[in-house]
C-alpha cells in the first residue's frame, strides 16, 4: 500500500481509540470514523511497512452496528468517540479492551483471564450522565464570544450547548455567563496573547439534590476582596442567583500560561462553598437493584430515596466520580469484592473525598484513607463526621510515600498487616513503591479499581509476581460513548501450604 492509494476495506475490529481496523491483502489499515462491520472506500494517508492509516471517503455498506449519533457534532467534538456504534457493541468493545490489555500487557493466559471476567456493567439510559463538565470560553472568527468544546486534540472551540452526555441545566448557566460577558464586555481569555478574563466554567450537579455548583475560572492574578475579583461581579451573581438550581458560585484564579484548567485558589462569592451528593450501595447479586432500610430489595429509580446512602460534601477542587449512576454500581462491586464482615482493617489508597472509604468503614473495624489533594481530605474528614462514621482516618500525601512510611514504623498495629487494601489510582496507575509495600503488608485481598486497563495490567503483573492471584475482573461502563472503561479487580494472597 502507498500513500494516496484508494481501496475498499471491510472493518473487522476496533482499536483502543475506537478507530476501525481492517486488512487489505494482509496489510492492516486503521481508519478513523468507521465502525466494525462497515465496508468502506478509504484513502491511505500514511503507509508504514506493516500497517498504515487511511481516511474514510465513503461508506459502501454500513455496519449493522452503526447508529445515527445523537449529537450533531459527534465526529468533530473530541469527547465521544463511539457515538456511531450501538450501545451493546460499545459494551462488547470495552469488555474486550480490558480483557486484551490484561492478556497482552499483563502477560496472562487467555483462557485463564476469560474464566475470571464477569459481565461488563452497562447503563440503562446511557445519556445525560455526566455530573461535571468544563466549558472553555473564546471568540469566533467574527469576534463573537462563544463557549463550547475543544475540537478533538486541538484548542479550537466548537460552539455547543447541547451535549447529549451532559446535564440539561448546563446550557442555562453557560448562556447566563455569556449574556453577562456580552453586556459588560468581559472578554474571554485568549491563549495566545494571554489577555482576557474568562477561561472556563466548571459546572457540577448533585443528582441527589438537583443542585448545581458553578465555578468560573478566570485569568486574574490577585483579588482584593470578594466584592470585586472580576468586573461587574454583582451583576454576575444576580444573574446566576436567578437560576433556581444553582446553590454555589465561586471563582477560581488561574493566571498561568498553561493548559491546566484550574488554578489552586478558589473564592466562594455566593451561596454554599460546596454541594453534596448521596450514593447508595446496590445489591450486586440481584442485578443492581436497591436495598432499603428494612432490607427489602427494590427496583426502579423512584425508590432511590428509600435506600441506605451516604451523603458526601464535594468542594470544587476535589475529585468526584463523573457518572453518579454507574458509581453506585462500581462501589457496590468494590465492596462486594472486599467481602467485609465487621472487624477488618482496611486501607483505601487514592481515596478522594472518602467515597469508598466510608462505605468500607460501615462494614470494617478500621479504615485509613490516603489522598494527595488536601481539600479532598478535608472533605473526607467532614464526610465521616457528618455521616456519624468514627472508624475512618484520613492522611494527606502520596500513597507511595505514606504507605511505606507507615510500614517502616514497624509498630504493633493491625494496619501494618491489613485484611484488605483498596486502590483507585488515576490513569497512570500505582507507583512501584506503593505496590511493593502493598505486597509486604500482605493483605488477604486487594481490590483494584482502575480507570486505565493498560496500567492496571502492568500493576496486576507486579502483584501476581509478588504472591497474589486474580480472582475476579469486572468492567463497568462509567463513560458511555467514549472509549474509556473502568475495571474492578479482586486479587487474593496465595496461601502457601
Ligand atoms: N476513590 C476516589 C478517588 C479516585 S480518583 C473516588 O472514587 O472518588 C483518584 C484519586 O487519587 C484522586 O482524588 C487524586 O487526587 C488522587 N491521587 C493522585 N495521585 C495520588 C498519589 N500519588 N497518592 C495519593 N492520591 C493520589
Amino acid at each position: 500500500m502507498n500513500k494516496n492509494d484508494i481501496t475498499t476495506i471491510t472493518i473487522t475490529d476496533m482499536g483502543i481509540d475506537g478507530e476501525g481496523i481492517g486488512k487489505v491483502d494482509g496489510y492492516t489499515l486503521f481508519v478513523k470514523d468507521t465502525v466494525v462491520g462497515d465496508v468502506a472506500s478509504v484513502k491511505v494517508i500514511k503507509a508504514k511497512k506493516n500497517y498504515g492509516y487511511a481516511r474514510l471517503m465513503q461508506i459502501v455498506t454500513p455496519s449493522p452496528y452503526r447508529v445515527n449519533p445523537v449529537c450533531e457534532l459527534a465526529s468533530r467534538c473530541g469527547g465521544c468517540q463511539l457515538q456511531a456504534v450501538n450501545y451493546d457493541k460499545q459494551l462488547e468493545f470495552k469488555a474486550k479492551k480490558v480483557r486484551n490489555n490484561i492478556v497482552r500487557l499483563g502477560g496472562f493466559e487467555e483462557t485463564y483471564i476469560d474464566s475470571l471476567m464477569e459481565p461488563i456493567v452497562g447503563m440503562e439510559h446511557p445519556y445525560e450522565y455526566r455530573n461535571k463538565a468544563q466549558f472553555p470560553f473564546g471568540v469566533d472568527k467574527e469576534g463573537k464570544f462563544i463557549y463550547g468544546f475543544y475540537a478533538g486534540r486541538t484548542h479550537s472551540i466548537i460552539p455547543c450547548n447541547d451535549c447529549s452526555i451532559g446535564v440539561k441545566e448546563n446550557k442555562k448557566v453557560l448562556d447566563t455567563i455569556l449574556e453577562w460577558m456580552n453586556e459588560y464586555n468581559i472578554a474571554p481569555y485568549d491563549e495566545v496573547s494571554h489577555k482576557g478574563i474568562v477561561r472556563h466554567a466548571l459546572i457540577r450537579k448533585s443528582f441527589a439534590d438537583n443542585r448545581l455548583m458553578v465555578c468560573l475560572i478566570v485569568n486574574v492574578e490577585k483579588y482584593k476582596n470578594t466584592e470585586g475579583i472580576v468586573p461587574h461581579q454583582t451583576e454576575l451573581i444576580n444573574r446566576i442567583k436567578s437560576i433556581s438550581e444553582v446553590a454555589s458560585l465561586s471563582i477560581n484564579l488561574n493566571s498561568e500560561n498553561t493548559n491546566v484548567i484550574m488554578g489552586d485558589e478558589i473564592i466562594n462569592i455566593w451561596g454554599s462553598d460546596h454541594i453534596s451528593d448521596v450514593i447508595h450501595l446496590r445489591d450486586v447479586q440481584s442485578g443492581f437493584s436497591y436495598i432499603d432500610e428494612d432490607g427489602n430489595i427494590l427496583k426502579g429509580k423512584e425508590l432511590v430515596n428509600n435506600a441506605v446512602g451516604i451523603r458526601y460534601n464535594i468542594s470544587p477542587l476535589s475529585f468526584y466520580q463523573v457518572n453518579p449512576i454507574q458509581t453506585e454500581k462500581l462501589y457496590s462491586i468494590a465492596l462486594d469484592y472486599a467481602d467485609l464482615s465487621g472487624n477488618e482493617s482496611v486501607w483505601d489508597l487514592y481515596c478522594g473525598i472518602g467515597t469508598i472509604s466510608l462505605f468500607l468503614a460501615k462494614k470494617a473495624g478500621k479504615v485509613i484513607g490516603v489522598e494527595i489533594v488536601p481539600q479532598a481530605i478535608d472533605d473526607a474528614k467532614k464526610n465521616a463526621e457528618n455521616n456519624g462514621i468514627g472508624n475512618a482516618e484520613f492522611y494527606v500525601g502520596r500513597a507511595e510515600e505514606v504507605l511505606p512510611e507507615y510500614y517502616e514504623k514497624q509498630s504493633e498495629d493491625a494496619m501494618l498487616h491489613p485484611d484488605v487494601i483498596v486502590v483507585d489510582p488515576p490513569r497512570k496507575g500505582c507507583d512501584g513503591a506503593c505496590l511493593d509495600t502493598m505486597i509486604k503488608m500482605a493483605p488477604a485481598r486487594i481490590v483494584y479499581v482502575s480507570c486505565d486497563s493498560a496500567t492496571l495490567s502492568r500493576d496486576l503483573r507486579v502483584l501476581c509476581d509478588g504472591g497474589y492471584e486474580i480472582q475476579k475482573i469486572r468492567p463497568v461502563d462509567m463513560f458511555p460513548h467514549t472509549v474509556h472503561v473502568e475495571t474492578v479487580c479482586l486479587l487474593s494472597k496465595i496461601v502457601n501450604i
